[in-house]
C-alpha cells in the first residue's frame, strides 16, 4: 500500500486543472502580449484566470499579481513594503520566529541591507499574539508579516486580529498564506490584511505558480524587470498554463472547502488519538488551532530521518518537518521556537493530508508507525539513556 502523506509540501495536479492547462501548451500557446489571435486568445485566459482568482479570495481581479511561486510572492510583498517604508524613513520590520525561509531569509537580507527586524517568539503551541504585535509596532514600523497558518506544525495564527491591530497603528500587514488557502475559509475583504501570499501547488494546482494579492492602493515594487507584464510589478511572459490550472484548482478547493476540510480534521484527530499512546510522543503544534490535514509528532530517542526511511519502506510518504529543511541535519527552527530541545526536535514527524487521503491511508499509518518507533528505540542508545535515566 501506498500513502502519500506529505502534502504540506506539496500535492499532486489536481485532474480538471490539468485538463484545463493543457490546450495552452499546443492550441493555444500564444503570448498575451501579442495584438494577434493567438495572443489574444492567451490574454483572455489570463483574464479570466485573474477573475477566477480574484473571485475565489474575495478580492479585486486587479489586486491579483501572478508570480512564480509562493516564495516570490512572499519576497515581492516584504520588499515592496520595505522599500515604501525606507521612502518614509521607517526602516522596521516585524515577524515571528515559525515564518517559512521564504519570509524569513528576505527579512535576513534586508536587515544586512541596514533595516532593523524585530522577530516575535511564539508560545509552547506555535501562537503568536495580537498583544504581542501591538507592542512591537514603533512609529518607524513599516511591516508587520506573519504567517496565517505555519506550514510545520499546522497551528493558525490570530490573523484578523494582528490584521485590526495593525489597521489601528497604521502598519502595513502581509500574511503568508500558502498552508491555509484551499483549506480553510478565507476572504480577504474580510481578514483586514494589506498583502497575501499563495501558491498553486499547495492546493492541487501545479508548481512554479503563485499569487502575491496587494489591495488596492497598496504600492508593489517589481522584483524582477522587463517588460510590462502584470501592471508593470512582474515582468517576463505570464505562465498562462500555470495560471489557468492555478485558477482551476482554487475555485475546486475552494469549492469542495466545506466538505473536505470537517472529514480531514476527523482523520487528522484520529491519527492524533492513535499515536499519542506511544510513549514520550508528543504532538507538536496547537491541539486544536491546527490545519485540518496536519499531524506532527515527535518521539523522544530517534532520529527523523531513520524514521522517515524506515516509513517509506512501508509505502509511506511523510516528512520530518519542511521539505526545505530535510537533507540537512539542522533541527527544524520552528520546532525550536517551540520550545523544544535540540534532541527532540530531530525526532520529528509530519504527516500531512489532501482531499485524496482516506481512512484506509490513516490506518495504515497507524499501524506502521508504533513499530517502527518501538524497533528504531530498541537499536537507539540515547533510548536506552533515556530509559535508564527514568528508572
Ligand atoms: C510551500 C510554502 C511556501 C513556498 O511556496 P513555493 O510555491 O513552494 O515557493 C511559502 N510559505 C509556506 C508557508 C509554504 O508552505
Amino acid at each position: 500500500m501506498k500513502v502519500y502523506a506529505d502534502n504540506a509540501a506539496t500535492t499532486r495536479c489536481g485532474e480538471s486543472a490539468l485538463k484545463a492547462m493543457l490546450p495552452f501548451f499546443r492550441e493555444d500557446f500564444g503570448n498575451p502580449s501579442s495584438l494577434h489571435a493567438y495572443g489574444q486568445s492567451a490574454a483572455t485566459a489570463l483574464q479570466k484566470a485573474r477573475e477566477s482568482v480574484a473571485r475565489s479570495l474575495g478580492a479585486l481581479p486587479q489586486e491579483i499579481y501572478f508570480t512564480g511561486s509562493g516564495s516570490e510572492a512572499d519576497n515581492q510583498a516584504i520588499r515592496s513594503a520595505a522599500f515604501n517604508g525606507a521612502k518614509k524613513g521607517k526602516k522596521h520590520l516585524i515577524t515571528c520566529a515559525i515564518e517559512h525561509h521564504a519570509v524569513l531569509h528576505t527579512l535576513n537580507q534586508l536587515a544586512r541591507e541596514g533595516f532593523e527586524v524585530t522577530v516575535l517568539p511564539v508560545d509552547e503551541y506555535g501562537i503568536v499574539t495580537p498583544e504581542q504585535v501591538a507592542e512591537a509596532i514603533r512609529e518607524d514600523t513599516a511591516l508587520v508579516t506573519i504567517m496565517t497558518a505555519n506550514n510545520e506544525v499546522g497551528t493558525i495564527e490570530p490573523i484578523s486580529e494582528i490584521a485590526r491591530v495593525c489597521k489601528d497603528k497604521r502598519v502595513t500587514f502581509h500574511t503568508d498564506a500558502v498552508q491555509a488557502i484551499g483549506h480553510i475559509p478565507m476572504d480577504v475583504k474580510t481578514l483586514g490584511a494589506d498583502m497575501l501570499s499563495l501558491s498553486g501547488h499547495k492546493f492541487h494546482g501545479p508548481k512554479g505558480v503563485g499569487v502575491l494579492w496587494a489591495r488596492r492602493g497598496v504600492p508593489l515594487q517589481s522584483l524582477i524587470n522587463g517588460g510590462a507584464q502584470e501592471r508593470m510589478r512582474r515582468a517576463g511572459t505570464e505562465n498562462i498554463p500555470g495560471i489557468v490550472g492555478l485558477a482551476v484548482a482554487l475555485e475546486e478547493a475552494v469549492a469542495e472547502l466545506n466538505e473536505v476540510a470537517p472529514r480531514l480534521s476527523a482523520l487528522r484527530d484520529k491519527l492524533i488519538r492513535g499515536l499519542e499512546p506511544i510513549e514520550l510522543s508528543r504532538l507538536n503544534g496547537h491541539p486544536t488551532k491546527r490545519l485540518p490535514g496536519n499531524v506532527n509528532f515527535c518521539f523522544e530517542g530517534i532520529e527523523g530521518e531513520s524514521l522517515l526511511l524506515l516509513l517509506d519502506q512501508k509505502g509511506v510518504c511523510a516528512s520530518s518537518g519542511s521539505a526545505c529543511t530535510s537533507g540537512s541535519l539542522d533541527p527544524s527552527h520552528v520546532l525550536l521556537a517551540l520550545g523544544l530541545p535540540h534532541a527532540i526536535a530531530h525526532g520529528s514527524l509530519r504527516l500531512s493530508f489532501s482531499r485524496e487521503t482516506t481512512e484506509a491511508d490513516v490506518e495504515h499509518i497507524l499501524s506502521v508507525v508504533p513499530p517502527i518507533v518501538e524497533y528504531l528505540r530498541n537499536i537507539s542508545p540515547v533510548w536506552e539513556e533515556i530509559t535508564k535515566a527514568q528508572a
